[in-house]
Parts: structure tokens; C-alpha cells; sequence
């Protein structure tokens, strides 16, 4: 589904990206952990080309996205994505979150977005709230409304930063939950978390990643219980 190829990204002199390829196939969870600074978001906004890579090629559903002739915002569409702080409208209500891109892009007639917008909403247990608008929301419940909006341009991948890093505790639950949801139903995603505990639980594979490469990668219980590179068992050693 995404094979990069030889990635590199610099800002400036910054050398931020030092070559990484890899594949991530249709169906595949995979969790990014590492240390900050290493380039765990700078990788998952390159996959969408949020960020341009210096060198290096990203193929997405066999389509060369970084090819300059590639309309990205038509592959785009096709890969959710949610950040750490809530990307939603809050001059809009929570159902137009949702129908706002599906209507926009001519995906749907509002009639069937409104529809969808009911199932998925639903999904998340915020049924209730089309009608209201985010400010009333927890940042629970916003990020859970960021992942139906993300949801209702029926995405082919789910890239998540950090979503529940800048929840209240007793939130990061409830959002955990409706990642794991969508996982079982066989969504394509790679996730940058630092819940180590979820990682483990749901990844196919684990990707440690430190200086700008992926420096260790493996099922979780290779990664986690059985680590081989030095830098791995000293960050688990730190988070664990
Ligand atoms: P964290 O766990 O803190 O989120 P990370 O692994 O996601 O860290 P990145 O955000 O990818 O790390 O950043 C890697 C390096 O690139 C950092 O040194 C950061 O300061 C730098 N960097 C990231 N984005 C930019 C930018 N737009 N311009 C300049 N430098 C940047
Ligand atoms: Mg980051």
C-alpha cells in the first residue's frame, strides 16, 4: 500500500530524515515509537506529503505521489490524518465536520453525508452532538470527532500523530478505544505513540525510530521484549 524508498528530509541543514525505506501493506498496523527529535513526525507527514521530502520516492496503491506530475490531493483524500491537537472546524458544528470534505470534493450529496455522518458518529459514541459545536466538547470527544472526519472521506490509510498525547488522562482511553475499533475492521494504519502499552496490543509491526532512521524494527514482542539494538532498550528502559 506505501513503499518509501531511500526517504531523506532536511530543514535547512538539518538533517532530519537519513534514508529510510520501508513497506507497509493493505491491512498492516504499525506504531512508530522513539525519542523526540527523531523524526517520527516528519516520516508519517512525508507518506502524505504534507512535508516534501529532499530525496527519496514514496509509492502509494502503486503511484509514485512524489513524482511532481502526481496530483497529491487526489491521493490525499485517500489517507487520513489526525494530529496531536484537535484538527477540527470550530466555527462549525460537529455533523458539518464531518459532511464539510465529502460534500466539498463531490463524494456525496449532503443527504447521504448527513446519513454517514450519523453512522460514524455513532461509532464514537457522539450521536448526540451533530448539532452542537466542538467548543463543547472534551478533548475526547474532539479527537474522537477529528477521527470521523478523517473517517468520512473513506480513507484507504489512518496516519495518527500523538492523538492522544495532549489529552487529560482520563481521556486518552475512550480515544485509544476507538482507534483499536477501527483497527479490528481491518483499516490500513501507522500510528506515532507513545502509549507503549496500546503498541504493543494492536501493531503488526513496530518501528523505533531514533536519528533520523529506523533503527529497530519487529513484531512488538521483538521489539518490546526482546530488543537487540543498544538505543531501543535504553528508550524502552526510560518509558516502560
Ligand atoms: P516528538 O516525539 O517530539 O514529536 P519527532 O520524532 O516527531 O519528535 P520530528 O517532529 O519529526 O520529531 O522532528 C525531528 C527534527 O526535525 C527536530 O529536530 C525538529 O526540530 C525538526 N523539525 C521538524 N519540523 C521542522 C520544520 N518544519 N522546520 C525545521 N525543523 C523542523
Ligand atoms: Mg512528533
Amino acid at each position: 500500500m506505501i513503499r518509501v524508498e531511500d526517504l531523506h528530509k532536511s530543514f535547512g541543514s538539518l538533517q532530519v530524515l537519513k534514508g529510510v525505506s520501508e513497506t507497509i501493506s493493505k491491512g498492516e498496523v504499525v506504531s512508530i515509537i522513539g525519542p523526540s527529535g527523531g523524526g517520527k513526525s516528519t516520516f508519517l507527514r512525508c507518506l502524505n506529503l504534507l512535508e516534501t521530502p529532499t530525496s527519496g520516492r514514496i509509492y502509494f496503491e502503486g503511484t509514485d505521489i512524489t513524482d511532481k506530475s502526481v496530483d497529491i490531493n487526489l491521493h490525499r483524500q485517500k489517507m487520513g490524518m489526525v494530529f496531536q491537537h484537535f484538527n477540527v472546524f470550530n466555527n462549525l458544528t460537529v455533523g458539518k465536520n464531518v459532511t464539510l470534505a465529502p460534500v466539498l470534493l463531490g463524494k456525496k450529496s449532503q443527504k447521504e453525508a448527513d446519513e454517514m455522518a450519523a453512522e460514524l458518529l455513532a461509532r464514537v459514541g457522539l450521536q448526540e452532538k451533530a448539532d452542537q459545536y466542538p467548543k463543547k466538547l472534551s478533548g475526547g470527544q474532539k479527537q474522537r470527532l477529528a477521527i470521523v472526519r478523517a473517517l468520512a472521506m473513506e480513507p484507504d490509510v489512518m496516519l495518527f500523530d500523538e492523538p492522544t498525547s495532549a489529552l487529560d488522562p482520563e481521556m486518552v482511553g475512550e480515544v485509544l478505544q476507538v482507534i483499536k475499533s477501527l483497527v479490528k475492521t481491518g483499516m490500513t494504519t501507522v500510528i506515532v505513540t507513545h502509549e507503549m502499552g496500546f503498541a504493543k496490543e494492536v501493531s503488526d509491526r513496530v518501528f523505533f525510530m531514533d536519528g533520523g532512521i529506523i533503527a529497530e524494527k519487529g513484531s512488538p514482542d521483538q521489539v518490546f521484549n526482546h530488543p537487540s539494538n543498544p538505543r531501543t532498550k535504553e528508550f524502552l528502559s526510560k518509558v516502560l
